[in-house]
């Protein structure tokens, strides 16, 4: 069964970090989530004012960040000892799990800095697991051409069997970023939640700028006008999420507990 879009949201102008501006389409006002995504930000500037202040410092636990960049570079740090900078078409992907310090700063003093952050939530049973971190660079990351356009394919497996770096992630996450001119179908597990955001151009009805919030089915077809998208898609974990901030975990005690090992200095190699 084809899936439907069932909701365009059009994102909140928001601040995070030191005061990076970006605009927020899950994890915020119109959607608290898309299960297993707790969080989908897009920071889009050539003002330095709006990047340079970064993400300095600050703890993760229970699930997965994920940072695509479109144009600029970002350098992460974190108490592991890890250290990278990934510019256009870089693909951070970090397994927060039982705790992560970093800093996630502008490598850059001007000019545009364009990219994505998304959350993916973890499975009740991974999240204490051992955090884990990997990037791939824009080489790293196989293409394949469709009519009338080219994907980009940074986790998952497309129709045509092209599969994306990132492997062994609990979701099974399908993360695209389609070129396209043209019509476009692809294959979308029935267990899965799946997204577009459109950066260029018009998607089916979805134009740039916006999320399109696909409904059950089992494939999506997509349709665009000069576009440039991206097509996400991760299982439902169907489990009680409690968050605050930085802390995502199924219960209250457990986010507590997250504070508190926080504070306590438990989060970098401590006890
Ligand atoms: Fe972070």
């Amino acid at each position: 069964m084809q899936r439907e879009i069932v909701e365009i949201l059009k994102g909140v102008e928001t601040s995070d970090g030191a005061g990076v501006s970006l605009i927020r389409y899950i994890g915020g006002p119109q959607r608290d989530m898309l299960d297993p995504f707790l969080l989908l930000d897009f920071f889009s500037s050539s003002d330095p004012d709006d990047y340079i202040a970064g993400f300095p410092e600050h703890p993760h636990r229970g699930f997965e960040t994920v940072t695509y960049m479109l144009a600029g570079r970002m350098r992460h740090r974190d108490h592991m000892g890890n250290e990278g900078v990934i510019g256009p078409g870089d693909v951070q992907w970090m397994t927060a799990g039982r705790g992560v310090l970093h800093s996630e700063m502008p490598e850059q003093q001007d000019g545009l800095l364009q990219g994505f952050q998304l959350w993916v939530n973890l499975p009740a049973r991974d999240k204490m697991i051992a955090p884990a971190w990997h990037e791939f660079n824009a080489r790293q990351i196989p293409h394949e051409a469709i009519p009338g356009g080219d994907i980009a394919v940074i986790a998952g497996r497309t129709d045509a069997g092209t599969t994306g770096p990132v492997a062994g992630i609990a979701t099974a996450p399908l993360y695209l970023d389609v070129r396209l001119n043209g019509r476009f179908e692809q294959h979308v597990p029935e267990g899965h939640n799946a997204f577009i955001h459109v950066i260029e151009g018009r998607v089916n009805d979805v134009p740039a700028g916006h999320l399109g919030v696909f409904g059950p089915g089992d494939r999506v077809a997509l349709e665009g006008d000069d576009a440039r998208f991206l097509l996400v898609a991760a299982q439902r974990l169907d489990e009680p999420v409690s968050r605050a901030g930085p802390f995502v975990m199924n219960t209250r005690e457990e986010l507590l507990q997250a504070f508190d090992d926080y504070r306590a200095g438990r989060f970098a190699g401590g006890a």
